[in-house]
């Protein structure tokens, strides 16, 4: 395990400046340029990503493609075991991932980014043991001819990640595409590319060259080329629905595979039996007010029993309220800060939006930190309106920042009908101790994943994606894998 004490983020940022890694190597960009990669608590500037474009495309499409029949050659179990192996690698380097996308990201490091690190090694860890559940069927198709279906990779894999929890999108496509036998190009998002390349460069010393690689580059640049690139087998890629629809478009030209995982606006239903100290909870975890509501799976919209309307506003009100707001490597701090000056503006607009609302009610929570320091920081309060309709801009649009609006309601059947008034379906949770009312909601919530009284994040063996925009396909799991990184070859063999 590492010292937390003697890993100094700053001097790793620097060190990781300038390079892609590709075939193995870190590599500066073809072209020599960089962009800045800045810390959104301070506004400085920690280091200088290597701005990926076209020629920096090709050369990792190009080593991929080299790499990938040796790797699909290789014994299921063996890919398995070095992915494996590549778990327990990041594992041993939690402390210092977390720190990164801590630097990078705004995230707080005990709530948020030491977490993720620890996910990313156990993503790794989980799909490390499937190598063996590549399997086929056979078919009972004619007594005189043995008829099975064989599981193959699809070839070179382009994994497009956003900004909000880098590392993990990450490997929830990296390591099902390299254990099926396909070899990857990752473009890091250009909010977040220190902790993605870092994480790469440990594996690489565990994989085979050219059979991992990454680059980091703004989307039209560096993202566009990858998705057009005629070597570029499958595309899988999390982001916003405006780019998921630009690349499913781009992988239709050229027919091949996109699974897209977008945005959300998820709702929540607490009845009026529900256990209020646990949905509470629920609430805060939901909302990822640790993580600045910057999640697709975000509860953003709270439908709340009237009953229990105004002990569920003050019980969360009251918890957002006691987190601390500040710098996100001081492990004292729950919430850190928004990633971007765009998204800052962004999220500051549609929260001026939501307080002119005519009957609107504004509970700005927590404090802003007070350290100089950290005075150009995009800190967001965290806020909780009520008295805004499920038909307002903010109540259908996706915010990706600390909001959520609450509406009462009284009748069962119209709050599911407003659960499902939204263009999204990704996440929807109930709170209830009434056993019709949770199998009733379960079933008909239009959403991928549904959960009865608990918020659970993404877990590596639960399938996971959305419906309607919210996205195409699912990840995490078996079947993700199976379905998602491998093609189904039939084959015939006539016995007579
Ligand atoms: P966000 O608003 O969360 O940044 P985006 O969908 O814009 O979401 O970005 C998610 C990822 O998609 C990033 O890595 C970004 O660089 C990439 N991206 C953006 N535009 C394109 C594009 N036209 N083609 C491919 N990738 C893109």
């Amino acid at each position: 395990m590492q010292n937390p004490m003697a890993i100094d983020p700053f001097a790793l940022a620097q060190a990781l400046s300038g390079v892609h890694l590709i075939d193995g190597e870190l590599r500066a960009a073809a072209s020599g340029r960089t962009f800045d990669v800045v810390n959104p608590a301070t506004g400085e500037v920690v280091a200088r990503a290597a701005y990926g474009e076209a020629a920096d495309v090709d050369a990792a499409v190009r080593a991929a493609k080299a790499a990938q029949p040796a790797w699909a050659r290789r014994r299921a179990r063996e890919r398995g075991a070095l992915v494996v192996e590549c778990g327990r690698r990041l594992a041993e380097h939690v402390e210092e991932l977390g720190r990164l996308v801590a630097l990078e990201t705004g995230k707080a490091l005990r709530t948020e980014s030491r977490v993720e690190a620890g996910v990313l090694a156990d993503i790794f860890l989980y799909y490390g043991g499937l190598g063996s559940e590549l399997k086929g069927e056979t078919i009972p198709f004619n007594p005189d001819m043995l008829t099975m279906t064989l599981r193959e990779p699809l070839g070179v894999v382009g994994a497009i990640i956003p900004w909000n929890v880098p590392m993990l999108l990450m490997a929830l496509k990296v390591a099902p595409a390299l254990v099926a036998g396909n070899t990857v190009v990752v473009k890091s998002a250009e909010e977040a590319p220190l902790a993605c390349l870092r994480a790469v460069q440990i594996m690489s010393e565990v994989l085979p060259k050219g059979v991992l690689n990454i680059l980091s580059g703004y989307g039209p640049e560096c993202g566009a080329p990858l998705t057009a690139h005629p070597d570029v087998r499958k595309v899988s890629f999390t982001g916003s629905v405006e780019t998921g629809k630009i690349i499913a478009t781009a992988a239709a030209q050229r027919l091949v595979p996109a699974t897209l995982e977008l945005g959300g606006k998820s709702p929540m239903i607490v009845c009026a039996d529900a256990d209020l100290g646990r949905a509470i909870d629920g609430a805060i975890v939901g909302m990822r007010f640790t993580r600045q509501g910057q999640s697709c799976t975000a509860a953003s919209r709270m439908f709340v029993h009237e009953q229990v309307f105004e002990p569920f506003i003050e019980g969360v009100t009251a918890r957002v309220n006691a987190m601390k707001m500040g710098d996100p490597l001081d492990e004292a701090t729950d919430i850190g800060t928004i990633i971007s000056p765009g998204q800052f503006q962004k999220v500051r607009d549609y929260i001026a939006l939501a307080g002119a609302a005519p009957g609107a009610k504004a509970y700005a929570c927590s404090r802003l930190p007070e350290d100089p320091r950290l005075a150009k920081g995009l800190f967001v309060q965290p806020h909780v309106f009520t008295g805004i309709p499920n038909d307002h801009r903010v109540c259908r649009e996706e915010i990706f920042g600390p909001v959520t609006c609450v509406m009462a309601w009284r009748d069962f059947d119209a709050v599911i009908e407003q659960a499902n008034d939204t263009e999204f379906g990704l996440s929807a949770t109930i709170w209830t101790r009434d056993l019709r009312h949770a199998l009733n909601a379960t079933q008909r919530l239009q959403a991928g994943f549904v959960q009865v009284n608990q918020n659970l994040v993404v877990q590596s063996m639960l399938s996971y994606g959305g419906v309607k925009n919210s996205g195409l396909g699912k990840e995490a799991s078996l079947e993700a894998m199976l379905e998602h990184f491998t093609t189904k070859k039939t084959v015939i063999i006539n016995m007579t």
